[in-house]
């Protein structure tokens, strides 16, 4: 049978496809389906089940790893959500939107299903089963991808401090849902500090950093050694890369301007994708935590 007579239907997909803005940092939010649920059924702790988390954090740590090295630069995580800030430069899938946020979704879904007896022993994984939703968003600077990470590290916060308050109501308080949920209307954070400290002798700075601040998961380039077997290859092709340069003009205006060579370049990817992926529960509004790891975004 020719297969000619049906063919045409692929022009019908090929004008749906979208493909991300070029140069731009990709931010692929993924979020737990129905997770206020999932979590009752599969019994965690409440307000934060350190067990959740930590293996929210496993399957990040797994997206890193079977993207590659030069795919993530960093994903920061809370409750249900982790965010994943592709380089600028990735052309994984030629930036096709679907075929990134898909993938990604699935790689997480995959390994936190697979992962869940490592964190969870004696609690089965039954229905309902975990599931995600992810969208994809380009921001054009590093400006607005930093922004973007405070804007959920402020909202882990008035999150955490809501629900540490609300639950210390109901745990140690004896309130209902309900009850606890009035006695918080209106209040500010002040409030709340007050209403854990005077009420129930809880500092909330004394809260652990994974509940308070979330999770940072990058690659601590950093870290790496500097001068391995490899580099001795790309030194040599750095050398002729130079003899090349003496004859005539080669670097592109971009190269120029970074005063870096393809070959250091690559070099310095290798590099990249050998450092170990850590996870960190620090602070990411303020400039610190980017002045000491200047490789995350540039
Ligand atoms: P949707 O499908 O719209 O995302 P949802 O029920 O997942 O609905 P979210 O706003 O994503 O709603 O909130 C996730 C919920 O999952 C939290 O409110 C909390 O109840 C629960 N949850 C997630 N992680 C944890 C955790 N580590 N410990 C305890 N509860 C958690
Ligand atoms: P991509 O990530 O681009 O989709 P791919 O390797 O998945 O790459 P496909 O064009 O999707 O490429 O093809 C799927 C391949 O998976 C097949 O070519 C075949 O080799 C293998 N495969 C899938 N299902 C089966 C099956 N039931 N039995 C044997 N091989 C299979
Ligand atoms: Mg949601
Ligand atoms: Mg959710
Ligand atoms: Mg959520
Ligand atoms: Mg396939
Ligand atoms: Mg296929």
């Amino acid at each position: 049978m020719a297969n000619s007579k049906f063919e045409y239907v692929r022009h019908f997909e090929l004008s749906n496809t979208t493909y991300l803005l070029p140069n731009t940092y990709i931010v692929i939010r993924i979020d737990g389906r129905s997770f206020h649920r999932f979590s009752t059924v599969h019994s965690f702790t409440k307000p934060n089940d350190p067990r959740a988390l930590s293996l929210m954090n496993a399957a990040a740590v797994s997206v890193f790893h079977d993207l590659g090295g030069e795919v993530v630069s960093i994903a920061y995580g809370v409750s249900d959500e982790f965010s994943f800030i592709l380089r600028k430069e990735c052309n994984l899938f030629d930036r096709r939107e679907a075929k990134l946020v898909s993938t990604v979704v699935s790689i997480f879904t995959a390994y936190y299903v697979s992962l869940w007896p490592t964190y969870f022993p004696s609690t089965p994984l039954t229905r309902p089963l975990p599931t995600f939703d992810g969208r994809a968003v380009c921001y054009p600077t590093i400006e607005n991808v930093r922004d973007y990470l405070s804007w959920r590290q402020a909202d882990c916060h008035i999150n955490n401090l809501y629900n540490t308050t609300f639950w210390a109501l109901i745990q140690q308080g004896g309130m209902t849902p309900q009850e606890a949920e009035k006695e918080l209307m209106g209040t500010l954070a002040k409030d709340k500090n007050e209403i854990l400290f005077g009420r129930f002798g809880v500092n909330y700075n004394n809260e652990e950093e994974m509940f308070k601040k979330g999770s940072v998961v990058y690659r601590n380039y950093g870290a790496v050694p500097e001068s391995s077997s490899d580099d001795k290859v790309d030194e040599k092709e750095d050398d002729l890369e130079k003899k090349e340069a003496a004859g005539k003009e080669t670097s592109s205006p971009a190269e120029a301007q970074k005063g870096k060579s393809r070959s250091q370049q690559k070099r310095e990817a290798k590099k990249l994708a050998k450092a170990e992926v850590v996870i960190e529960h620090v602070d990411i509004i303020k400039d610190t935590f980017w002045e000491k790891r200047p490789w995350i975004l540039h």
